[in-house]
């Protein structure tokens, strides 16, 4: 990595994620306009580089850029995709999975929701009994990782069972892309998703799904729920011109052009045992100091550990954040309703020593405010 001119924060928060320096400087061009056909031929190779992250082949899959955070790949892949006279089917079983019901509810697209825990695996039999009882479903839809909670989804078995029903599967795979080696064909995925600010680590504004050109194509003729949020229109218009059909967020873009340069320098393989090292060091500060787990490990993805807030009288997460944060240490609060927790998450340009750094800095912290180590449970 390259030595650092900007002041380097390490960010533990599930995204944006720390960058590189040099991903950083690479948003520092001439200005350009973005209709010139240079620029049409950065994307052009973006969008197969996207889909060969997840092993498509490129005659099969594309990827369509958009401009906006990652919710929009959810908003844009639900509300695009589903046929006349068909039904959506969300496993929901935590807060990314409940947004993809929202937007289903907010455009009143017909849909058919199985809840399921956001700590246990969700169970595939129940979701068989549905596509089975259920002729007419269009897709199925399942969060791969649950950024809230970090469960990962089991999204293979799930785009098994689509397609065994006539179906196909949506995966939002935007806090598991390029960091969790998937590939479209063994991991049964007909769309997924992400965001250029995590897997890739580059900048935020730019999100994409990757998908079958065969299904977007026929989307064509699907019941239309938005404007400027369609599938198949931003699809047919890079198609047709290389460009995307509104501004794109061109500095974003040579963000992510340099982002992933770096990603097939590190190398698919390599890049996941980071991850991997990055995590091995966030539960061993973990364990030192006592904290409990949302999750049985075995069931987590390994990029986000959700600690449950101590017993203590002393404890206040946001003095501790302030004290981290002040040290260059982002820290992040969970996302589970009614219980205290916070998040670690094992994204971005970094690697174990700036854990072990962060450890040190947030045993201090808790010196500082008279917080009993090992921490306490009732
Ligand atoms: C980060 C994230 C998103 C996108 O969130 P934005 O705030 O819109 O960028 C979507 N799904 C998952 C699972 C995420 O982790």
């Amino acid at each position: 990595m390259s030595e650092n001119k900007v002041k380097r924060n390490v960010l533990l928060n599930p995204g944006p994620s720390t960058t590189t320096d040099s991903v950083k400087y690479a948003q520092i061009v001439p200005d350009i306009c973005p209709r010139e056909k240079e620029f049409a031929g950065i994307m052009a190779p973006m969008r197969d580089d996207l889909v060969k992250i997840v092993h498509g082949d490129t005659k099969e899959y594309t990827a369509v850029l958009f401009c906006g955070s990652g919710t929009i790949c959810i908003d844009i892949a639900l509300n695009s995709l589903l046929e006349e006279g068909k039904k959506a089917l969300v496993v929901r079983n935590g807060s990314y999975s409940a947004r993809a019901c929202d937007v289903l509810e907010y455009y009143g697209m017909p849909h058919i929701i199985l809840d399921q825990p956001y700590d246990a695996l969700p169970d595939m039999d129940a979701l068989e009994e549905l596509l089975r009882k259920e002729k007419n479903i269009g897709y199925v839809y399942m969060t791969h990782h649950e950024t809230g909670s970090g469960l990962l989804g089991p999204i293979r078995k799930a785009g098994e069972l689509a397609h065994k029903y006539g179906a196909f599967l949506i995966t939002d795979t935007t806090s598991s892309y390029a960091m969790i080696p998937i590939n479209v064909y063994e991991d049964n995925v007909d769309f997924c998703m992400a965001s250029a600010q995590k897997g890739i680590m580059g900048m935020t504004g730019l999100s994409y799904i990757i998908g079958r050109r065969d299904i977007i194509e026929k989307s064509k003729d699907f019941p239309k729920h938005s404007y400027y949020c369609n599938l198949y229109r931003q699809y047919a218009y890079f198609e047709e011109t290389g460009e995307m059909n509104f501004t794109p967020p061109v500095q974003t873009i040579y963000a992510a052009k340099q982002a992933l340069i770096e990603y097939f320098e590190e190398g698919e393989q390599a890049k996941w045992e980071r991850h991997q090292r990055i995590m091995a060091a966030i539960r061993k500060g973990a364990d030192e100091i006592g904290f409990k787990e949302l999750l049985p490990r075995d069931i987590q993805s390994g990029l986000v550990a959700a600690l449950i807030y101590p017993d203590d009288e002393n404890w206040d997460f946001e003095k501790i954040h302030d004290y981290c944060y002040e040290r260059g240490f982002t820290i992040y609060p969970g996302k589970m309703q009614g219980k205290g927790t916070f998040r670690l998450c094992a994204l971005g340009a970094i690697d174990a020593p700036d854990i072990e750094a962060f450890w040190k800095v947030f045993k201090e912290a808790l010196a500082e405010y008279n917080i009993k180590v090992p921490v306490k449970y009732a």
